[in-house]
């Protein structure tokens, strides 16, 4: 298959709608699917002026838990870039619904994975999805708490992820990208 076309048929697959698939591979002794992704947004809302800017910056790449895909467990490596705002001068790393806050996995993961452990339990749930025991508890806990504090990312107003980005930066200092 023409390799422009495969990767179209894995992002049309993994339907994600924030990100391409740009590369993919395969490990069938380990049965993993590695798949590579870069946001689709071109263009980023400054959360501090609420200007445009199409001033993009690949950061470092972070590597997710998704749900399994044809009986193989499915890491994406996720392209991570910031934008900088020429208006007011300030880095921002633009949020995704999709991955989850505060873990290496995916929303939807964690809404199976609290699917699954609630029917019987987290060890058996993470080895359903092959993640470390201790791994997948660390999640559900942290996925339980956000949605008891109501917190879920599509619930949360945009204002408030500007003020998280704002923390965020005070530890890396902000005249800095990366
Ligand atoms: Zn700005």
């Amino acid at each position: 298959m023409d390799r422009d076309v495969e990767l179209a048929t894995l992002t049309s697959l993994l339907d994600l709608d924030e990100f391409e698939v740009m590369e993919s591979s395969r490990d069938r002794r380990e049965k993993v699917r590695r798949l590579t992704l870069v946001p689709k947004a071109i263009v980023g809302l400054c959360p501090h002026c609420h200007g445009v800017t199409d001033e993009r910056h690949v950061c470092h790449d972070r590597v997710i838990a998704d749900l399994p895909m044809g009986g193989q467990r499915v890491e994406l490596v996720v392209r991570l870039s910031q934008f900088h705002c020429p208006a007011c001068d300030k880095f921002f790393t633009p949020h995704f619904a999709a991955l989850a806050e505060g873990a290496h996995a995916t929303e939807r993961l964690l809404e199976r994975l609290a699917e699954l452990a609630s029917h019987s339990d987290v060890a058996t749930a993470a080895r359903f999805f092959g993640i470390p025991e201790k791994t997948a508890e660390g999640w559900y806990y942290q996925y339980l708490e956000r949605k008891r504090k109501g917190s879920a990312p599509h619930l949360q107003p945009v204002r408030s992820l500007g003020i998280d980005e704002l923390s965020l930066k005070k530890d890396t200092g902000n005249s800095a990208a990366c």
